[in-house]
């Protein structure tokens, strides 16, 4: 049965904009009987704190949804990304790079045509033989790239529509040997049988590029329902500093994890400002969700939850 998934990093806790990604993608698949699985981007341990797999597990728990057996963790699953990378270089599609961050900003500085600051201009795509050994005797480990699409990935977001995007080349592992998001993310995804990501929109513009990854590995493509970010007042993301954020501030309020729920339903329509719901109520309602296209700003410090 096509599945549905949550996918954080724990990295910290799970802030309103995080627990209404999550909230929307129980939605989808529960109210379709569908399994929901949750799944811990965790393959960058520099960023990783463990202590944030519980918090936010206990958040989603609290506010009531439930997920299926077992929660996955990306980093057990090297093996699976490792055997996709195998795939990828036999099919002779990725190249080592030896370009640092610096020298690629540099190189970016002044893009034309169509690409966009911080793509990929193909430095180490044509490297000789030589050129390799003399970066090597350097003491540069490279990263991995997989050569991007000649032609612009079109799609059919959900949420936002028709969606097309250039594929530069990507790395698909890094100078450590991590395997990289973008890669992990479409191997899981696809290992998982996830029939609609539900994620935030800002990956919207990395989804050309894992659509281009599942291409190129033969595997299908999931469909994508990007949701619209929470915004601060100041119209950046939602953060720490813009007041009570997470669940336990709430709760440090005084306010209960059925009035965050009930808050995050009214802001999808399924339910009256004050009213207090239940996540059974809201897979009933569901079907009349106002699906958010646009972004939502809060500002925490003034909340009315009812
Ligand atoms: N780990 C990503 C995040 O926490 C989500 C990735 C995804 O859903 O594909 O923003």
């Amino acid at each position: 049965m096509p599945s549905g998934r949550f996918a954080p990093s724990p990295t910290g806790r799970l802030h309103l904009g995080n627990l209404r990604t999550a909230l929307l993608a129980w939605l989808f698949a529960r109210s379709d009987g569908s399994p929901f699985w949750i799944r811990f981007e965790d393959l960058d341990t520099a960023s990783v704190r463990p202590e944030h797999y519980q918090s936010q597990l206990e958040d989603l728990r609290l506010l009531g949804l439930d997920w299926d057996d077992d929660v996955i963790r990306q980093r057990d699953r090297r093996d699976l990304y490792e055997s996709a990378l195998a795939t990828l270089y036999q099919a002779g599609l990725t190249y080592p790079c030896y370009c640092s961050r610096r020298e690629i900003r540099e190189a970016t500085q002044a893009p034309n045509g169509p690409w966009s600051h911080g793509h990929y201009p193909g430095t180490c795509s044509q490297l000789t033989a030589e050129q390799r050994i003399r970066h090597e005797s350097a003491g540069r480990t490279p990263s991995l790239r997989l050569r991007g699409s000649p032609q612009p990935i079109e799609f059919v977001d959900l949420l936002c529509g028709p969606t097309r995007g250039l594929v530069d080349d990507a790395v698909v592992q890094r100078f450590d040997g991590t395997p990289a998001y973008n890669l992990a993310v479409v191997v899981d995804d696809v290992a998982q049988e996830i029939e609609l990501v539900v994620r935030a929109d800002d990956l919207l513009d990395s989804t050309p590029r894992q659509l281009h990854i599942a291409d190129v590995l033969g595997l299908p493509p999931p469909r994508y329902a990007h949701v619209p970010l929470v915004l601060a007042p100041s119209g950046d993301r939602l953060a720490k500093r813009d007041g009570a954020v997470t669940l336990a501030d709430r709760m440090a309020l005084g306010e209960d994890p059925v009035q965050v729920l009930s808050f995050l339903a009214t802001t999808l329509g399924l339910a009256e400002a004050g009213e207090r719901v239940s996540p059974g109520i809201l897979i009933d309602r569901f079907p009349s969700a106002t699906l958010p296209t646009e972004p939502l700003v809060l500002e925490p410090d003034r909340l009315d939850l009812g």
